[in-house]
């Protein structure tokens, strides 16, 4: 199901500017415009599920119904092994409503304390939705260890404290043009695009 070949326009069901920004950039060179939901004065639904796919689904799902077109809708986050997974579908939340990350880290070093596991990744769920209420997700993850105390200042959100496995760089310090060739987006891009444009 889902191909995107012959489609023209498609709805950006985020309200954040660099999301939109990632998914013009992952359709431009297949001639799709992309229209955000800031454009269309779409409402931004209340991330109500348990889970990236449910979130991803119910963005994407509410976007394709009312602007009957395509949508296209990104949740993430960041799961800590020591925590059972937490913040997970809470990490944009754990910054409050003033978005302070420096706050979140801080957080979420203290109630590592007690644990020798830093392990950790982050998770993409992408979700392709259609006007009549079918949706595809693909995700993505990329695997790391934490490091304390933050350092870079290049990324946004956890990459400071985010070490991904096989680099000595956190995502962070690295030039976003590498980080975004081995990020949890990065992987789920590429799994839709496989899947949409296949011949
Ligand atoms: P969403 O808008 O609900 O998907 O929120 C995702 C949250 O997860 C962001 O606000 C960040 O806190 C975190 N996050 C997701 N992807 C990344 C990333 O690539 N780097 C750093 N933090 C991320």
């Amino acid at each position: 199901m889902g191909s995107l070949r012959g489609v023209t326009k498609l709805v950006a069901a985020s309200h954040n500017a660099g999301k939109v920004r990632e998914i013009e950039d992952l359709l431009r060179p297949h001639r799709i415009t992309v229209i955000s939901a800031a454009e269309l004065g779409l409402d931004e639904p209340e991330e109500t599920a348990a889970t990236f796919t449910g979130n991803a689904e119910l963005k994407a799902r509410a976007a394709a119904a009312v602007s009957g077109m395509p949508a296209l809708a990104d949740d993430s986050g960041l799961c800590v092994a020591g925590l059972d997974g937490q913040p997970g579908v809470y990490s944009a939340r754990w910054a409050g409503p003033e978005k302070d990350f420096r706050k979140a880290m801080a957080v979420l070093e203290d109630r590592i304390q007690n644990t020798e596991d830093r392990r950790a990744h982050f998770v993409c769920a992408l979700s392709l939705c259609w006007p009549d209420g079918q949706c595809e997700t693909f995700l993505g993850e990329a695997h790391g260890l934490l490091v304390f105390p933050p350092r870079g200042s290049k990324g946004f959100g956890y990459d400071p404290i985010f070490l991904p496995d096989g680099h000595d760089m956190t995502f962070g310090e690295m030039d976003p043009v590498a980080k975004h060739a081995i990020s949890h987006r990065a992987v789920a891009f590429k799994k839709l695009i496989d899947a949409c444009f296949a011949d």
